[in-house]
Order: structure tokens, then sequence, then C-alpha cells
């Protein structure tokens, strides 16, 4: 019998890597856009470095890692990305050289799952992480990026989910609160929800057993019980992402898998594409104290990771490729000096662009902007070019608007950020 790949690990076939280099190059120029550089790690570390910072308790580290023995010494495949980042972050003494860090990585992942659509044993993330800044407007931002990101790539049904679980001190007084809430109620727990009554309550808010959700469903928030610090981190972030203009559904029953977290939790989902139960596109929060607990200097920091292989899901063929590029069509070499010039604006506004400068038909212009699949033409001619203004082309709703030269930019980012009409996402 043939040999086949193992379960939950699959090809990405030639066909197919197209767009993972779109949907990389797009995180990739984003990423940079905000300052943070790229940071490479091995797959494989000690086993100790994950029961460490991710908890031994958890779903993660119990059940999940690809563990190996070789003389006596564990290594594991890294089921996410932030403990290798931190781990290196305190291996060369990072916090030394400079007060802030941003990296970003992008690579596989391993966990040893149940297959199923959205949900394999290798799958890849691309995460970012801050150190160095404790927030609250560092937290706004970061979720600010990680929702411009999903804007960019025409997945705009999504919503962020928020909550603070606080720091330690919180954490001790709402874990007392949850045991009373739940010790009276453990007969109606499952089995696993029981054993975490002892060494994780938390976890149960997490859990998916119908008879835990139906217990949990009416603990005691935990914003209702954060320290004053906590609350004024809590209340600073909301101001923060007000003033953005950020939306979020504030969500008191986020817990997340992971145990290192502290204060802000976020995570994005979207009934987009074809995700279908896995919609949780991405996930991430803060973890003040892990660095510090992998040998480290006390550094705040937080970090969210994006789930590719879901992003890909959600998002159409089509919409992919459009995602965040701008043409500029000028005709006449008035015009193609003022496009120049746009096309040079443009860019500084993040948006990747093309200038047609071979001076050739309109026809074959939009020809060359359709095979590109931008998102966008700008269309400047002799007349347009007197009365100041730009024809903007969305080729994707196939709608055409006369916008003023000078708020080209910020138009070309709006319908970048929207989603294409008739579009089936
Ligand atoms: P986590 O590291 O568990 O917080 O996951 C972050 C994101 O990675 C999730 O929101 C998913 O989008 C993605 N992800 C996690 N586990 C898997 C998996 N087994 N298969 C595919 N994507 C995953």
């Amino acid at each position: 019998m043939a040999i086949r790949s193992v379960k939950g690990m699959n090809d990405i076939l030639p066909e197919e890597v197209g767009r993972w280099h779109l949907l990389e190059s797009e995180f990739r120029s984003l990423a940079e856009l905000y300052g943070f550089r790229e940071i490479r790690t091995p797959i494989l570390e000690n086993t100790e470095l994950f029961v460490r910072s991710i908890g031994d308790a958890t779903e993660v580290v119990e059940k999940q890692m690809f563990t190996l023995e070789r003389d006596r010494e564990s290594f594991s495949m890294r089921p996410e990305g932030t403990a290798g980042a931190a781990r290196a972050y305190v291996q060369h003494g990072v916090n030394a050289r400079e007060p802030v860090s941003r990296w970003y990585y992008l690579g596989p992942m391993f966990r040893a799952e149940r297959p199923q659509r959205g949900r394999y044993r290798q799958f890849y993330q691309a995460g970012l992480e801050v150190y160095g800044d404790a927030g609250p407007a560092g937290d706004a931002e970061l979720i600010d990026l990680v929702v411009t990101l999903y804007k960019r790539l025409g997945i705009s049904d999504v919503e962020v989910l928020l909550n603070s679980i606080g720091g330690p001190e919180t954490r001790a007084r709402y874990r007392q609160v949850l045991l009373e809430y739940l010790e009276p109620r453990s007969s109606e727990l499952s089995e696993h929800a029981r054993v975490r009554l002892n060494d994780n309550p938390l976890r149960i808010l997490d859990s998916k057993d119908p008879r835990d959700k139906a217990t949990v469903a009416g603990v005691p928030s935990v914003l209702d019980h954060l320290t004053p610090e906590d609350r004024e981190h809590w209340d600073g972030l909301r101001r923060a992402l007000d003033a953005l203009g950020v939306e979020y559904k504030v969500t008191p029953g986020l817990v997340r898998g992971l145990d290192y977290y502290t204060r802000t939790l976020f995570e994005v989902t979207s009934n987009a594409g074809e995700l279908g139960a896995q919609n949780t596109l991405g996930a991430g929060g803060r973890y003040d104290n892990m660095i510090a607990e992998l040998g480290g200097p006390k550094v705040p920091a937080i970090g969210f990771a994006f789930g590719l292989d879901r992003i890909l899901l959600a998002m159409g063929e089509r919409e992919l490729a459009r995602a965040g590029t701008c043409f500029v069509a000028p005709m006449g070499e008035p015009a193609l000096l003022r496009g120049l010039a746009l096309g040079r604006e443009l860019r500084a506004g993040g948006i990747r662009t093309e200038v047609d400068s071979r001076g050739g038909s309109l026809k074959s212009m939009l020809r060359r902007a359709d095979s590109m699949a931008a998102r966008i033409c700008f269309v400047l001619g002799e007349s347009e070019l007197e009365r100041g203004v730009v024809q903007m082309k969305d080729l994707a709703a196939h709608t055409q608007t006369e916008v003023p030269l000078d708020q080209a930019v910020t138009r070309a980012a709006e319908v970048l950020a929207s989603k294409p009409e008739g579009s089936t996402t």
C-alpha cells in the first residue's frame, strides 16, 4: 500500500502555494509597517520550556504535544510560537539592548489533535509579540493591527472578543469566587471539570462540555473582581480602543487555553467562508510574568497569533489576490508625472501600488490592473488633472468614484478595508 502523509499533516501543492505567499507577504508588510521585525526560532525545544510557560494543567501540554526522548532528554515540537520567542528573548538578553522589542514570526506549529476542517496536527501561525510595554495603549494598538490585517485581507466579518483576567492577585481572588460558585454545583460538572476544580478552575469556563457550559452560564464575572490596578488597565484599554474606533465585544467568559496570560485577553472570530465550527481566526493576550518565569528580567509582554490555515478557509480566492493592491493608470505625460507622485503617496500610506508608466492605452492599462488582480485602479487623465481629482475604480465591486487627488490615499485605504460588494464571504 502506498504511504500517505500523517493524518492532520497536509501537503501544500504548488497550485495552492500562491495563496500562502500572498497571505504571508500581506502579514509581513503590515507587521513591518508597525515596526515589528522577524524572529526565527527552532521547531524543537526542550519540553520543559512549554511545561513552564504554557503550564502543565493545560490541554496543549497535557495531551497535545509531539514529544520525543533522546539520550534521556525530552524535546517537543512547538505547539505555539510565544514560548520559543520568549525563550530567545531571555537567552539573548534582548532587554539590555532595547527597552521595547516588537517581533513577529511565521511558521508551522504541531499539536496532536483529532483532525477536522480547520483543525490540523501541523498548522501554520503568524504571530506578533511586543516586549517591554505594559500597555494598555500598546494593547489597543496591537488589537488595531490585528483588525487591520483581517480587513486588508477582505475578511470584514470579524468580531473581537475582549476580556481581562487580571494579574496573579485578581486571579487568586477570582479563583475563590469561582470555587464558591462551582463547588456546590460540582455534581453538575463533567468529570474533567471536577478535576480542574482543584488544579485550574478558571479553565472550566473554557470547557466545551454541554454540562459545564450550562453550569458556568451564571458564574460571577471576573471583571467585577479586578484589583484597582487591573481595573485601571482594563479601563485604559477600552478608552484607547474607543479612541481608535476599534469595535469589540466584552466577553467575561473568555479565558483561553494557555496558562501564561495576565490582564488583556482577546480572540477574533468570524463566520466567513468555509470555517464552520472552527471559527476562531486568531487569539492573543498579555503575559506579563512569563519572561521572569523563564529566568529573565521582569519585562511585560503581549502577543497575538493568527491561524493562517483558517484565514485561508475564511477567504475567497479572488479576494486574497486583490487584497491591498492599487494600480495607477495615467494618461499623457502631465498625468504620468502626477501619477508617479500619487504612487509614492499610496506606498507611504502602506498600500502596495504599481504605476503604469508604459504610456499605453487605457484599455491595456486596465487589462494589466486586472491581470495583477489589483483591488483599486486610479485613472488620471488631463481633465482630472485640471480639476485636481482622480477616478477611483473599485475593481472588485465594479464601481467608480471621482475623488479629490489629495484624498486619494485615505479613500483607497477605506476601500481596501471594506468588503467587496457581491463577495461570497
Ligand atoms: P492558540 O495558540 O491555541 O491560541 O491558537 C491561535 C490560533 O491558531 C487559533 O485561533 C487558530 O486560528 C489557530 N489554531 C490553533 N490550533 C490549530 C489547529 N490545530 N489547526 C489549525 N489552526 C489552529
